[in-house]
């Protein structure tokens, strides 16, 4: 039963190389650990949603829209690359930011604004209420917008990790390496439906699990399986048992997101230091801290093989000079 892919865009330099992380594993002593390279996508730095993007461009302009609207945090990797691709491919790009605008632009509020978006605070309004007010304004202005949501998670963002999925299958299968964890940061939920999602259909035994950024696990877990299962109906293929294979850890969230400690800092830091791999202060630095405290706890053992999927973010890292250093 082949997936019935919608149209894409091809945005992304793929395959993602996938990498082990020699130094890294034998400083923790513990189980292989292996890095597939999703910063590495391109698309204004990179990171997981240029393959969402690939999907949801590419629908935006079968329907004839002219502009890109979407949410984020003022530190969104997202609405960054939402930009990029909007600026790619000749469409407007206004982005809903949350609260007011800093005194400063950092990071990847300064890449949103050398890509030429617009930008929108939230103010005291919460981001989809603003994000109403802001394509009501566009259709005045004679535009047709294209919402996107929040992390790109939707049926349509989520095919790009079905597919990143089958990407990865073929890697794994080529260095004869079968993972007994897959692990990774997730937030809106759209990286894990397709990557769960994908694992039924192109067959990865190994356990998938969410570091969770910024939501309760139950809460996430109900989330990222209805989206799998809601995906693999639009893709028109069955999705036995995809809920049962949906698993978030939520031990890492801190005091919440995007607020630095020691754990996001320790594992940027040693991470940097030994493989000369940059994560991200948000996402990928929370879940690596995470996948190293499990390490420590003994949760993963010496003779297991994990692979950990950085999902970009690096470009934030500027941003975030204070609580790094
Ligand atoms: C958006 C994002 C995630 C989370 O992906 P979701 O699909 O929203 O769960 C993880 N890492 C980085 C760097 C991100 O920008």
């Amino acid at each position: 039963m082949n997936p019935k892919y919608p149209k894409r865009l091809q945005m992304a330099h793929l395959p993602t190389p996938v990498e082990k992380m020699a130094r890294l594993s034998q400083h923790l002593g513990g189980p292989e650990i292996y890095i597939k390279r999703d910063d590495l996508t391109g698309l204004a730095t990179g990171g997981n949603k240029t393959r969402k993007l690939e999907f949801l461009v590419a629908e935006a302009m079968a329907h004839q829209c002219d502009y890109l609207v979407t949410v984020g945090g003022p530190q969104s990797n997202h609405c960054r690359q939402t930009a990029a691709a909007a600026a790619r491919y000749g469409l407007g790009c206004a982005l809903v930011l949350s609260g007011d605008p800093p005194p400063a632009k950092y990071g990847n509020l300064l890449l949103d604004e050398l890509l030429g978006a617009e930008l929108h605070w939230a103010g005291q309004l919460t981001r989809p209420e603003r994000m109403v007010e802001v394509v009501s304004q566009l259709q005045t202005r004679g535009h047709k917008p294209y919402p996107i949501p929040l992390g790109g998670s939707n049926v349509i963002g989520a095919t790009g990790y079905v597919l990143a999925m089958q990407e990865l299958a073929g890697q794994l299968s080529q260095l004869e390496l079968q993972p007994d964890f897959i692990i990774f940061a997730s937030s809106s939920g759209g990286t894990q439906a397709g990557i769960v999602l994908g694992a039924q259909l192109f067959g990865c035994e190994g356990q998938i699990l969410g570091i969770s950024i910024d939501h309760p696990a139950d809460e996430l877990q109900i989330q990222v399986a209805a989206l799998a299962t809601a995906t693999a109906t639009h893709l028109d293929v069955a999705s036995v048992l995809v809920a049962d294979r949906v698993k978030v850890n939520d031990d890492y969230l801190g005091e919440g997101y995007a607020i630095v400690s020691d754990l996001e800092r320790d594992a940027i830091r040693l991470t940097a230091r030994l493989e000369g791999i940059l994560l991200d202060p948000v996402y990928t630095g929370r879940a690596m801290g995470g996948l190293i405290d499990l390490i420590q706890w003994g949760a993963l053992t010496k003779n297991q093989k994990v692979l950990f999927w950085h999902t970009g973010g690096t470009a934030a890292l500027s941003a975030f000079s204070e609580e790094l250093t």
